[in-house]
């Protein structure tokens, strides 16, 4: 019998010839994780990746549950697969399970089988049986109940082994970091951006984080929340860069020269710009916001037009019809929400004008970009880009 964790992951099937390069990228994102544990070593087998020499710690699954293209992992036990055997690990497998649960005395359980390897001599159902009557037989006061079972043994027989566990936590789903190419997200410090930047990640974006950063009018603790945030991020991908883009000169540039109510759009539409020639420089194929329909006045159907007017890849919108509700939810499960929170002002809340155009027209709003150095202003801002690396 060894000890192993069991990794669970989707969808990439569905990917075709791609498949390999995504299980690669899949690989080295939990090769990363557990580079830590000497000895670690993983085993990939259709729809699975086992991992060796690492051990079934909560916080070690739960780092495994934040990477993308990860839908459920657990400690498990592995057997020749032989019934006797089988039957034997089973029931090392029910006193685990007690253990988790911590004493109960109803506790009840079922046998779960999956039987890939067709030569094995039992069918799923027959495997079930065995280790049903093996686990009952055992002496540990178990039940069954198929209905509402305390824990369930699982048992799945493949050409590898006998893999049996009982209990799994569930990870993130989606697609395996990179399978979606890459992408910029706007993230801002607010509540919304990182939310977007989880649901891309989650989707298979590898994602470059940039925000824009006016000092002094935003200062150091804004631009510190924001990595703090970013920091939180890194556990979806370790490998994202945050980049800093100095905007106080253009923001300072819109004020004298913008009227007041066109401000905001013409603000947004120089992030766009930036925006875009760092996505030419990192090779991203989409910039990412955590805009929201609706929720301010930069946020109508009008005004994202006239934003987007300046972009050179799509501007995507993962929480573009969320409830703040719904966002939010997800902000305090990833763990940025309490972050989001500081009060810390951005940019954007000292910048907003008493009556923003809620739908601007994109002629006038180009008249009212004719009083700016736009290329310059961009280009300087671009050149001044710092990036983080950790
Ligand atoms: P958030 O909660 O993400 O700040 P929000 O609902 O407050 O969003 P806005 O402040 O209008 O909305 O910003 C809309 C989007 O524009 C943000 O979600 C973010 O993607 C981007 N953004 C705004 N300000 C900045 C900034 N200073 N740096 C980078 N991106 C920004
Ligand atoms: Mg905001």
């Amino acid at each position: 019998m060894e000890e192993l964790l069991l990794v669970k992951y989707g969808e990439i099937s569905l990917k075709g010839k791609n498949r390999y390069q995504f299980e690669a990228a899949l690989m080295d994102h939990i090769r990363f994780v557990v580079g830590e544990y000497p000895g670690a070593r993983l085993e990939k087998a259709y729809g699975r990746v086992y991992i060796h020499s690492v051990p079934g710690e909560r916080n070690v699954l739960r780092r495994l549950a934040k990477i993308p293209g990860i839908v459920a992992v657990a400690p498990a036990l592995r057997v020749e697969n032989e019934i006797i055997k089988i039957r034997d690990v089973a029931v090392e497998a029910a006193k685990r399970a007690l253990e988790m649960l911590d004493g109960t005395s109803t506790a009840t359980f079922k046998a779960e089988s999956r039987r890939s390897l067709k030569s094995f001599p039992l069918t799923s159902p027959q495997i079930s049986h065995e280790v049903g009557s093996a686990v009952l037989a055992a002496g540990l006061g178990l039940t069954v109940d198929v209905h509402r079972p305390s824990f369930v043994i699982n048992v799945e027989v493949r050409e590898k082994g006998t893999f049996v566990y009982w209990h799994e936590v569930r990870g993130m789903g989606g697609l395996p970091l990179g399978s979606s190419g890459r992408g910029i997200v706007l993230l801002s410090g607010g509540i919304d951006s990182p939310v977007a930047a989880y649901l891309a990640m989650k989707r298979g974006v590898a994602l470059e984080a940039l925000h824009f950063w006016s000092f002094p009018i935003t200062g150091e603790r804004a631009r510190d929340k924001v990595v703090r945030i970013w920091r939180v991020l890194k556990d979806f991908d370790p490998q994202m860069r945050l980049h800093i883009a100095h905007f106080t000169k253009i923001q300072t540039a819109i004020m004298e020269s913008c009227p007041e109510k066109y401000r905001v759009t013409v603000m947004r539409r120089m992030m766009m710009r930036v925006s875009t020639r760092l996505a030419e420089r990192v090779g991203a194929l989409a910039i990412f916001t955590g805009e929201n329909l609706g929720q301010v006045a930069s946020q109508t159907l009008e005004s994202m037009a006239v934003i987007e007017d300046t972009a050179g890849v799509p501007v995507l919108r993962p929480l573009l019809t969320y409830d703040k509700r719904e966002t939010v939810e997800i902000a305090e499960r990833i763990g940025t929400y309490e972050l989001s929170c500081l009060p810390y002002e951005d940019c954007c809340t000292v910048f907003v004008p008493k009556h923003p155009v809620t739908k601007p027209r994109l002629e006038l709003v180009r008249d009212a970009e004719k009083a700016l150095p736009v290329d310059e202003l961009v280009e300087e801002c671009v050149r001044g880009i710092e990036t983080l690396e950790r």
